[in-house]
């Protein structure tokens, strides 16, 4: 199969609403050229280097979203283009990203990483922490910073029940910090290839899919 068939099958089982970010990490840029030829415009990728590398490479109206953990020192490689980082999951995260997009005279739309899932690896804001932290208004002090909306991941587990559950954790998120921000504050970012589909049904407006349209990946001879 094809990425171009992949692709178009992931396209038509979502909503026209919700907004698919094809993960391409690991993957060649002809392999992201592919996806770009059959239409699609917005990548996902975890490493900034990476990321760089495959923007200098490709098309000027790619939207690259950074979707993976990110150092604070790796933010100056990506910061001149990215056009939405999806995991900020911490205040000193979020206050370089405001120093690096000042000296770039731009502004960056960001996404709050929330963890919901029970894994103690997965990364992002613990609730309580998060809203502690908007309370105190530090956006205001940040105008090179526009928070989009919430990120997560769900458990990793075939119980779908748990799936559903930390989706609706996240959906509940995203409703209750809403107030705080204003109208631009539209973006639910969470789905994978694994369970988009659920998390659609509970109200994702972004999904973010790899495997289901680049095939599996090789960490061993990643690009
Ligand atoms: C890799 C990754 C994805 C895509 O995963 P697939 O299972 O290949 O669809 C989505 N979100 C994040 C944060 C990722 O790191």
């Amino acid at each position: 199969m094809s990425i171009a068939y992949r692709l178009s099958r992931v396209r038509a089982s979502l909503p026209e609403e919700v907004t698919l970010v094809a993960v391409s990490k690991t993957h060649p840029a002809e392999a992201i050229r592919e996806a770009y030829d059959a239409g699609q415009r917005i990548f996902g990728e975890s490493r900034p280097q990476e990321l760089k590398a495959k923007y200098e490479a490709l098309p000027r109206d790619i939207a690259w979203h950074m979707i993976g953990h990110l150092q604070t020192n790796k933010i100056k490689y990506i910061a001149p283009f990215v056009a939405l980082i999806h995991s900020v999951d911490s205040a000193r995260l979020t206050e370089a990203i405001e120093r690096e997009a000042a000296r770039c005279d731009r502004t960056i739309d960001i996404l709050l990483e929330i963890r919901v899932a029970a894994e103690e690896t997965k990364t992002g804001w613990n609730l309580d922490e998060l809203l502690r932290y908007v309370r105190t208004t530090p956006f205001a002090g940040m105008p090179h910073v526009r928070v989009r909306g919430v990120m997560g991941i769900a458990t990793n587990t075939d119980d779908e029940a748990v799936v559903r559950r930390d989706f609706e954790e996240l959906r509940r998120c995203f409703e209750l910090l809403r107030p705080n921000f204003g109208a631009r504050f539209d973006t639910l970012s969470m789905g994978m290839s694994g369970d988009y589909p659920i998390a659609v049904a509970c109200g994702a407006t972004m999904v973010r899919v790899g495997s289901s349209i680049f095939g599996e990946r090789d960490y061993a001879h990643r690009a």
